[in-house]
């Protein structure tokens, strides 16, 4: 038997004939004789039938053409076209193949009979006519004509829904291993029809090896008279991989099988895309925070049964943002794609010596930013994570090239165990974090496994940590300006640049509780540049705005001092924001600059060749070497508010603060007082010749709009000498 290949498009598939909207159905007469026309439409008028006539050959034709009836009555013998040449024309035309045609003859022998059937007629009947016999002969043709009319159209309609189900029917014949399949059984296994032995082998051969096994039991299980639904993909020979979902109906006793196959390979690929937008980082390809929660919470639970431990890795890259910001955002995800393959590469189970991965289970996620998880599952012991861990550092500090530039990163990781430090995917997670961040506070590019001790760390500084990695990026810092006053004339010469907090819960946070921990995580860098930036900003907008230029000081913490990068990045701020050096200041305390003098000396000599100036803040807490300040490069001293506060009263602050005073004269440095809260601070202090005050007797730190109202009002003078 041959069939068409399957062909994708439809066109040639069997058209839809749907029902005559009236309901009656037409009958063609043709007839040459006009009386016997007449006699005929006589006849007729009591079946309930439209009657269409034609008194020729090709007039027929041409009404079949036009009204399509459902029946014809045609003369054999006609002038012209005669009746056999009309029945084989009409069966040409489309639609003209199965209408049924009855034939008038007076010619009965067996001849004309055989040559009448044989040019396409249905049925013949012989005059004279008796006219009871033709209206049922009638009657009875249109009705089988109907019939298989309709027969014909729900054919079509199923091999249509089928094709559009993609599903195609079929009856299993186990003993001849024959597979008896509608159409789309075979366009499924894109194959033209043939015969049902070489279709039943052709089906078994497609089954997918990695299925066979299920497919066997599936079927065993049909032949033992259980409905089964089975899913496995096929590998035809055109290797086209697909997917079929088989339903196999439970095996009669005779050794038959009944059953469909659909191809839900669409389905399975759109389910795949959707859950791979779901589950997956779009930049690195590996499983999201989602999809890491799953794997742990079902590895704890197996776990818990098993009595396995699991480690729970929590990764962060160091100084990610700094690559970001300084090579770009493409250059970053490029970096992360680069690391998240190293990690892959690093756990993948050929790579280990088989003690590290027997029955160990690996999972990689990220989870955002710059951040990773790496959960080791089946532990039977932790010796390993360490050794894993190491593996994964020792892989990403290798040297990554990006854009031409070979940078290095590294990375902290902080470990925590399953069932010791947390029974659940919460707290392993908080704990691996906390112990993470144990790692950045000592220096980065380590391992921290999470301890017991570090339970005792306030419980609301870790919630704090965590909570200022997302303040750069949300926006909630923002810089307070407080004044510094000239002592005699009362005008604001400058501004420190204090920074806030405004954390969303918490309100305002004091740079007293968040700077060491920015400290700690490193996280004081990228604020600091930000802080920098944000200061340049503002003199930006207030010399565009006409405003008197005065300076802007920005506090430096010593890691800040530490970083390499710490120059670079002023002057690129610098250059953006067209900053005039003589207008910014660096207060740095001196504790940072004793801690290594020679190398604070040439920092600083290099800040000063940029034109900065620099403070040294908290003047006399630290330890400071005389012989050094004589050598830095310094403008300004600030007097720490500690030896303000009990002024005038306390004898011994006051001999301090006069010594300084002195100092600062002899060293020719500007002396700014700080913490100035009194009127009698303010006056003891301008007696003796300190230039500047700051301190909440003028003003706290306020919002920048509020500060640049004191720069062209000065603070008034007899106010203060009555106070
Ligand atoms: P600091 O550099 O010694 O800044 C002066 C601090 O004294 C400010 O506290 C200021 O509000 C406060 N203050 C000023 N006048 C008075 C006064 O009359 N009485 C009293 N009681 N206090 C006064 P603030 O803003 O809370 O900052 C605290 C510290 O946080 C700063 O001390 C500085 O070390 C650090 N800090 C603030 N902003 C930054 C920053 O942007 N970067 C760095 N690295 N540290 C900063
Ligand atoms: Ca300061
Ligand atoms: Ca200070």
């Amino acid at each position: 038997m041959t069939h068409p290949p399957s062909s994708r498009s439809h066109t040639n598939s069997p058209t839809l004939n749907l029902p005559k909207k009236d309901g009656l159905d037409s009958v063609l007469v043709i007839n040459d004789d006009p009386a016997m026309r007449e006699l005929i439409e006589k006849s007729l008028q009591k079946a309930a039938c439209n009657l269409i006539t034609a008194a020729n050959g090709p007039d027929g034709i041409a009404l079949f053409k036009k009204h399509n009836p459902q029946l014809i009555l045609a003369d054999l013998q006609m002038s012209g076209m005669d009746g056999y040449t009309f029945c084989a024309t009409l069966r040409a035309l489309p639609g003209g193949e199965d209408v049924p045609i009855i034939v008038i003859t007076s010619d009965a022998d067996s001849n004309a009979i055989e040559r009448t059937y044989s040019s396409g007629a249905t049925d013949f009947i012989i005059k004279p006519i008796y006219w009871a016999v033709l209206h049922h002969r009638i009657q009875y043709h249109l009705r089988t004509h109907r019939a298989m009319h309709e027969a014909r159209q729900s054919s079509i309609l199923l091999a249509e829904a089928q094709r559009i189900a993609k599903l195609g029917n079929w009856i299993w014949d186990l003993d001849k291993q024959e597979l008896h399949a509608s159409d789309e059984s075979y366009r499924i296994f894109d194959v033209p029809k043939v015969a049902p032995d070489i279709f039943h082998a052709l089906f078994i051969r497609s089954v997918h090896k990695d299925d066979k096994k299920r497919f066997d039991i599936a079927v065993s299980n049909a032949h033992e008279g259980k409905s089964t639904d089975i899913s496995f993909k096929i590998a035809l020979p055109n290797k086209h991989i697909k997917t079929i979902q088989m339903h196999l109906d439970s095996s009669r006793g005779d050794h038959h099988i009944f059953g469909t196959f659909q191809d839900i390979s669409e389905q399975r690929r759109t389910e795949a895309s959707i859950r791979q937008l779901a589950y997956y980082d779009s930049i690195t390809g590996l499983p999201n925070r989602d999809l890491f929660k799953e794997h742990l919470n079902m590895a704890l639970h197996q776990a818990g049964r098993n009595h396995y431990q699991v480690a729970v890795m929590f990764l962060d890259l160091d100084n990610f943002k700094r690559v970001n910001d300084s090579l770009g955002h493409g250059a970053g995800d490029q970096l992360l794609h680069t690391i998240s393959s190293r990690l892959q590469d690093s756990v993948r189970a050929s790579d280990m010596a088989a003690r590290d991965t027997s029955e160990m289970d690996i999972s990689l996620a990220r989870l955002g930013g710059d951040e990773f998880t790496i959960m080791l599952s089946c532990l039977h012991g932790i010796d390993h994570v360490n050794t894993v861990a190491q593996r994964i550092l020792a892989r990403i500090t290798q040297p990554v090239t990006l854009g031409g530039n070979n940078i290095v990163i590294s990375a902290s990781i902080g470990i925590a165990i399953y069932p010791e430090d947390g029974d659940n995917m919460t707290t392993l997670l908080k704990n691996a974090d906390a112990a993470m961040y144990k790692v950045k506070a000592e220096g980065r590019n380590g391992v921290f496994f999470y301890d017991q001790s570090m339970r005792h760390q306030s419980h609301d500084r870790l919630e704090l940590e965590s909570d200022l990695h997302k303040a750069l990026d949300n926006d909630q810092l923002t810089l307070y300006y407080q004044p510094k006053v000239d002592t005699q004339s009362h005008k604001v010469i400058g501004f420190e640049a204090l920074i806030r907090w405004i954390h969303p819960q918490k309100g305002i946070v004091s740079p007293i509780d968040f700077i060491p921990i920015a400290e700690e995580s490193g996280l004081i860098v990228p604020i600091g540049q930000w802080v920098i930036q944000a200061a340049c900003r503002q003199h930006q907008a207030w010399r565009k705005a006409g405003v008197p230029p005065v300076s802007i000081a920005v506090n430096l913490s010593a890691y800040q001092f530490a970083d390499e990068h710490l120059l670079s990045g002023i002057k690129e701020i610098m250059q953006q924001t067209h900053m005039p050096a003589k207008y910014l200041e660096l207060e740095i305390t001196e504790t940072v600059l004793m801690r290594d003098a020679d190398s604070a000396l040439h920092i600083l000599n290099e800040m000063k060749a940029m034109g900065l100036k620099i403070s040294i803040d908290d003047f006399g807490t630290g330890y400071s070497s005389i012989s050094y300040l004589k050598h830095f490069p310094v403008d300004v001293l600030k007097i720490d508010r500690e030896f303000v506060k009990d002024l005038p009263e306390s004898e011994q602050d006051a001999t301090i603060t006069t010594a300084i005073i002195m100092l600062a004269k002899a060293l020719n440095l500007r002396l700014v007082a700080e913490g100035v809260e009194t009127v009698e601070q303010l006056n003891w202090l301008r007696d003796r010749y300190c230039d500047q005050i700051q301190g909440y007797f003028f003003s706290p730190p306020v919002p920048p709009e509020i500060a640049v109202k004191m720069i062209t009002t000065p603070f008034p003078q007899g106010a203060i000498q009555s106070k």
